[in-house]
């Protein structure tokens, strides 16, 4: 039997028209959608007037339910993965879900589309031409030594961070690197978008006493020499 189709779906950050003509395709089309936060999707998939059986697969449930996912892929359904904002496999467990069709010869199809780390580096006005995603900083085990790593890193380097951790993640940067140029990027494409652009110390004054509420991504400018 021919396998069916995975299919990498990007889906808005935000804002309900950030969406491909091929996305919306795509999602009207399969026989399933894993999603990682289903009530997010229906918002989406209502929107656009879609109707599908969905499952949830997130991190946590990602591997008891991806041999589930891979044998309907095997009978030949053919699956769209979207994480609950952007592009799966960015900082979601899609990533599981890749590998384990790989390892199948199953077909996997990239849908792309948003994602939050490449419109927080395309507003933040640092320099784009090199630069280094890294995702969530490790909450405890392992973060001291991540920014000393990242200390000495030239390149622009982008973070993803939760709004009750912004304002401490931003004092361990004036900490760790000195008072750089940061960028910090909040609810992209929502109504309340905002861009705080400044040296780092400034950026902690103007966040400070204010509500942190919201999805951050943390643009940080490289060092610009190495300091050992
Ligand atoms: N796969 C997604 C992508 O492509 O961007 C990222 C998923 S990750 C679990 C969620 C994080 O992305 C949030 O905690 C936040 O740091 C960032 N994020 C998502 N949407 C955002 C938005 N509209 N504005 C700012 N940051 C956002």
């Amino acid at each position: 039997m021919t396998p069916g189709t995975l299919y990498l779906v990007a889906t808005p950050i935000g804002n309900l028209d950030d969406i491909t003509y091929r996305a919306v395709k795509i999602l009207s089309a399969v026989d399933l959608i894993a999603a990682e936060d289903t009530r997010r999707t229906k918002i989406l998939l209502d929107h656009y007037i879609i109707s599908k059986p969905m499952v949830s697969y997130f991190s946590f449930n990602e591997r008891q339910r991806t041999p589930e996912l891979i044998e309907r892929l095997i009978q030949g359904q053919s699956i769209a993965v979207v994480s609950d904002a952007g592009t799966p496999g960015i900082s979601d467990p899609a990533f599981y879900l890749v590998r384990a069709a790989i390892a199948k010869s199953i077909p996997i199809v990239p849908i792309p589309g948003a994602s939050a780390f490449i419109s927080a580096l395309i507003v933040s006005g640092l320099p784009t031409e090199r630069f280094v995603f890294e995702g969530f900083l490790p909450q405890k085990k392992g973060r001291k030594t991540k920014f000393e790593l990242l200390r000495t890193e030239t390149r622009t380097i982008i973070l993803y961070e939760s709004p009750h951790r912004v304002l401490k993640t931003l004092t361990e940067i004036a900490t760790y690197f000195g008072d750089r140029q940061v960028v910090v990027a909040r609810e992209l494409t929502k109504k309340f978008e905002e861009i705080v652009r400044g040296a780092v110390s400034s950026v902690i004054r103007e966040l400070s006493g204010k509500s942190t509420r919201g999805e951050y991504v943390l643009v940080i400018e490289g060092a610009t020499r190495l300091t050992e």
